[in-house]
């Protein structure tokens, strides 16, 4: 099986019917459905699984049982090539709306037309913006505990953040690491209670709460952490090799609104339940809209993609009667 099917076939210029924008859950899910309504579609991204790619075992995905995530980016590549869907790997600088249509324009392929647009562009990862991040990149601070949690076997390591991701890298880090600080600004978590107490139960995980940090140091490699109790007002330095930064991710409100689409006040792009935005024509879906905030999973995603499909089926479908 060929990774990315059909790419070489797509001309610079050429019209379809739907661009989908992201090679993500949503965007499968969209990209499968597009397909099944025999809609001319191109799929722009540029990692095929988006943040699948940095997840481990899945396994709340109805119907796949703990299946790893690069098998089950390889399956849903598997779907959409039965359908023929061409999968460009590039970057969309812009979006024109023409009025009777959109001019996708990307950066190394040239522009494409199409009736209408389905983005499914995720979101970016949030960084903690303290001196020493910039710098340590790679040299000890990772935002993928899932990927990285290896590299850290026999180390010592902090966890930053007490959403799902962090308790979860937090029980994965426990396995390889030595001593796992997780260090969370509250005292009460955004994760499932389910991570939170398989986490509590780790002998090697010592919880940091009510702290935030305000330094990371090192020579070539991390080498401390520096924290503050926000109750406290206690300053004090953890000796580790490592800081995984998992605070969550910011939306692509840059991106929305430079193509002139609405946002929500958290930046999410607006949807109503049919994943319309705010420019006809233009769909969303997945983590990129300000719909189930807060609840982010891969069936979501390919949900939200499907109902996307949808939408852009009835609108192209219309638009073309009307011709
Ligand atoms: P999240 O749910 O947004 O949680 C981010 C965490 O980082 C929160 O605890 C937040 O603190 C903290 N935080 C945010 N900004 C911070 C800052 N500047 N400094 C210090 N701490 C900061 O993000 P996530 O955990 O990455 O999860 C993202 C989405 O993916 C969620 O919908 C989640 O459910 C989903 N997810 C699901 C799974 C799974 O189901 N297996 C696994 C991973 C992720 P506060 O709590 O104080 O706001």
């Amino acid at each position: 099986m060929s990774l990315l099917p059909r790419a070489a076939s797509v001309k610079p210029g050429e019209k379809f019917d739907v661009i989908i924008v992201g090679l993500g859950p949503a965007a499968y899910g969209a990209a499968l459905y597009t397909a099944r309504y025999m809609l001319k579609t191109l799929v722009i991204g540029e990692t095929p699984g988006g943040q699948l790619t940095e997840a481990g075992i899945v396994d709340d995905y109805l119907g796949l049982i703990e299946i790893q995530a690069s098998d089950m980016i390889k399956v849903f590549n598997k779907h959409i090539e039965k359908y023929e869907v061409p999968v460009l790997l590039d970057i969309v600088e812009k979006i024109e709306n023409r009025g009777d249509g959109f001019v996708v324009k990307t950066k190394r392929k040239g522009e494409f037309k199409a009736d209408s647009v389905i983005l499914g562009i995720g979101v970016k990862r949030r960084k903690l913006g303290v001196p020493g991040e910039q710098e340590f990149v790679g040299k000890g601070i990772s935002y993928c505990s899932v990927c990285d949690a290896p590299l850290f076997k026999n180390r010592v390591v902090a966890v930053v953040g007490g959403g799902d991701s962090a308790l979860e890298g937090a029980e994965i880090l426990s396995s390889y690491s030595t001593k796992v600080y997780l260090i969370h600004r509250r005292d009460s978590f955004k994760a499932q209670p389910i991570y939170v107490e398989t986490v509590k139960k780790k002998p090697n995980v010592e919880f940091v709460l009510n702290s935030v940090v305000k330094e990371i140091k090192g020579d070539k490699v991390v080498r401390q952490v520096v924290v503050e109790n926000l109750k406290t007002g206690e300053i004090k330095e953890l000796n580790v090799n490592g800081v995984f930064v998992e605070i969550g991710f910011d939306p692509p409100t840059d991106f929305a609104k430079s193509n002139g689409i609405e946002t929500d006040t958290n930046g999410y792009i607006k949807v109503d339940e049919w994943m319309r935005t705010s420019v006809p024509g233009i769909f969303a879906a997945g983590d990129c809209t300000s719909m189930w905030l807060g609840f982010r999973q891969v069936i979501t995603s390919v949900a939200q993609g499907a109902v996307a499909a949808t939408s852009a089926y009835r609108y192209v479908t219309e638009k073309k009667g009307k011709k």
